[in-house]
């Protein structure tokens, strides 16, 4: 309903009044009981009585039904004509109600004087109140306050008699009163409702007007920051996302990998197809690019054919090559746009963060370099900043490839290092380690492909197949008469997490005939700290099979001694890089001694690796720990060689 601000303060009037109704209706009915006493104690014929009574009752009734009526539907009214309707309904009702109170009087004439009194404080209570309470609309109530009071100055005049005639007076100058104040109140009551409507349709405009400057700012702030052609961020917003990043790699210690995308020849796609495909064409590689990103990502225009990519929260370098090789795959299918076909590469450069720089101008430099590089290379590739990065992504790229191929046909070999008891010099196990044999690369040692392996997850595979070669030697040698004592095989922690890991070692064993108690899991103390209270379960079966376990690396991987209790381990291997530095360092002696005296507490087995000097042979048995593995006795052998070892192992001295 559009309603002036006049008939808008009408209308809140309206509401009031039937709001007011409530209290209307208490008040009426409260008279109504008074009077009705009054009347009983008096000579009033009762029919007379009932019919006062009555009139008012039906008169309430009648207000009471408009009251409930107008509250049902007023949402519902849509225009100010209805609205005055119900105005005029509810002043025909006060009118109504007026002049049965006004009345009232000459039906009781033949009431003792201090009645007519009483009646008439009443009714002139009812006016006053009527005025005080809602005064604000008083308009309406008007007719009804003026009504009552005119029929009992009427009656007053009509009685003849000086103290009535006095009482008229006093009574014209109340209505007089009640005329101007009741005016008064109403204006006031009109004004108040004017001004609030007033301000509140002032709030209204202004708050159109604040939404019109913000949309008009964001429409702005957009045009600032983002390309208007892709959506993407441009290179305002790319700077600051950069720089954000760059503070967030420090404090995380992790790597920012920058990629500076610029695509090859595509002057020749706008100037022969028109720049009609040419937009289309970036708006298509931008959303590729998109695809092969992950969420935080930031993925930026930086104007012309030139993209770029922040890649945060990264811990593995070499693994920054996978999105290069990904955007150069994504982009190497077809483009089809308007019923053309054509293709588009590009030339990525990467910059690092902190390896190659430290602050976001540099870093855009170097990456920017490293893509002019990939330019120079002939295009459609990607080229780190550093030299020596590429080259070992290259590798790696190439590795990797290779690696599946050589799970596939089997190349890896195992090799085989004795451990010795340096006391009788005698063997008693070895570990199997484990070597791929490329016909590309060479013998590869395992730091070349365990953590490719690791991170491909294919190390479940490697180690299974070393698992299966190992036993199937050990077997034969113990078939045929050697005595190779332990196999210690070492076992990445994923292994663990296989469901059926603990069966297949298990038909394993049984299926070489090998006894349990010949078989031994290295597991490195960093593996093992990475889910501790998860390993242990698995590492209880395994043991319940009486199949020791033994703890590599130790001392490096800040394993705490309550989780050493808890494990059911039955061996600690010393890190070689203790023994590395005996006898020069002091600290590093310290450290043995105590692994050694921890050990012996917990009843536990122990052993050196990397030994290669007589002297940190007897520092070992000087202390207590005379397992002993290391080049000081032999390098890991290939499985013939071993066998050898084992023939003429009636050692003293280095074999190597
Ligand atoms: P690791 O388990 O600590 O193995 C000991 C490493 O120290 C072996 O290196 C061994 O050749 C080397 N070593 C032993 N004695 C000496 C010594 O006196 N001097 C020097 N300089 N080195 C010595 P390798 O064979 O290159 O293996 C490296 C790592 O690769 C192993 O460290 C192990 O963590 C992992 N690895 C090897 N084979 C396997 C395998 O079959 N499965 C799994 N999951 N990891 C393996
Ligand atoms: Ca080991
Ligand atoms: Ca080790």
């Amino acid at each position: 309903m559009n309603l002036t601000i006049e008939q808008q303060a009408t209308k809140e009037a309206i509401d009031c009044i039937y709001q007011n109704t409530k209290t209307g209706i208490i008040g009426h009915f409260l008279v109504l009981m008074l009077l009705a006493i009054l009347f009983i104690d008096s000579k009033i014929p009762i029919n007379t009585i009932l019919f006062g009574v009555f009139t008012h009752y039906i008169i309430l009734l009648i207000r009471m039904y408009i009251a409930f009526k107008y509250n049902k539907i007023k949402d519902k009214i849509d225009n100010f004509n209805d609205l005055y309707a119900w105005l005029v309904y509810y002043k025909i009702v006060m009118f109504l109600s007026g002049l049965a109170f006004g009345l009232m009087l000459f039906f009781v004439h033949s009431l003792p004087t201090e009645h007519h009194f009483l009646i008439l404080a009443v009714i002139v209570g009812l006016a006053a109140g009527s005025i005080l309470t809602i005064g604000e609309v008083f308009s309406i109530y008007i007719s009804y306050v003026f009504t009552m009071l005119g029929f009992t100055l009427l009656w007053m005049i009509m009685q003849n008699d000086d103290v009535y005639n006095t009482g008229a007076i006093l009574l014209a100058l109340s209505m007089y009163y009640f005329g101007t104040s009741g005016k008064r109140y109403s204006n006031n009551f009109k004004q108040i409702i004017i001004e609030k409507n007033r301000a509140k349709e002032h709030l209204l405009a202004k708050k159109i007007a604040q939404d019109k400057i913000i949309e008009q700012e964001s429409t702005l702030d957009y045009q600032k920051n983002y390309d208007l052609l892709t959506a993407l961020p441009n290179r305002i917003l790319f700077n600051d996302r950069l720089k954000q990043g760059i503070q967030k790699a420090q404090r995380n210690g992790t790597i920012l990998a920058l990629y500076i995308i610029d695509l090859d020849n595509f002057k020749v796609i706008n100037d022969s197809l028109g720049h009609d495909v040419g937009d289309k064409a970036l708006i298509a590689v931008s959303s590729r690019i998109k695809n092969v990103i992950r969420s935080n990502d930031t993925l930026s225009r930086l104007g012309g054919d030139e993209f770029s990519v922040i890649l945060e929260d990264f811990n593995y370098i070499q693994g920054t090559s996978r999105l290069a090789q990904n955007i150069l795959k994504i982009l190497s299918k077809p483009f089809v746009i308007n019923k053309h076909t054509f293709y588009i590469s590009c030339s990525i450069g990467i910059g690092l963060y902190p390896k190659d720089a430290t602050d976001s101008f540099a870093l855009i430099k170097d990456a920017d370099s490293a893509m002019y590089k990939a330019k120079e290379e002939g295009k459609n590739n990607f080229q780190f900043y550093s030299n020596e990065m590429t080259k070992l992504v290259l590798e790696r790229v190439v590795m990797e490839a290779a690696i599946h191929e050589a799970i596939k046909i089997e190349e890896f070999v195992v090799f085989y290092q004795p451990q010795i008891d340096a006391r009788s010099n005698k063997l008693i196990g070895m570990e199997a380690l484990v070597r791929w044999e490329s016909p590309k690369f060479g013998l590869v040692l395992p730091f070349k492909f365990i953590p490719l392996a690791e991170e491909l997850g294919l190390i479940v595979e490697i180690d299974n197949l070393v698992m299966n070669i190992a036993m199937k030697q050990f077997s034969q040698w113990y078939k045929d008469g050697y005595n190779p004592g332990v196999l210690s095989l070492n076992l990445a922690i994923k292994n663990l997490e296989q469901e059926d890991y603990i069966k297949k070692l298990n038909d394993n064993i049984m299926k070489f005939s090998l006894d349990s108690q010949h078989i031994e899991l290295e597991l490195t103390e960093s593996d093992i700290m990475k889910k501790p209270e998860k390993s242990i379960d698995k590492l209880e079966k395994i043991s319940a099979l009486d199949i020791k376990i033994a703890i590599d690396d130790f001392g490096t991987g800040y394993s705490s001694l309550s989780y050493l209790k808890k494990f059911p381990i039955n061996k600690l291997k010393i890190d070689k890089s203790f023994i590395d530095d005996i006898p020069n360092d002091e600290d590093s002696k310290a450290i043995v001694r105590a692994i050694i005296a921890m050990a012996n507490s917990l009843k536990l087995d122990v052993i050196a690796e990397g030994v290669e000097e007589e002297i940190q042979r007897d520092f070992l048995l000087e202390n207590g720990c005379h397992k002993i593995q290391g080049y000081y006795y032999a390098k890991p052998l290939p499985a013939k060689e071993m066998q050898k070892f084992m023939e003429n192992r009636n050692i003293n001295a280095k074999t190597v």
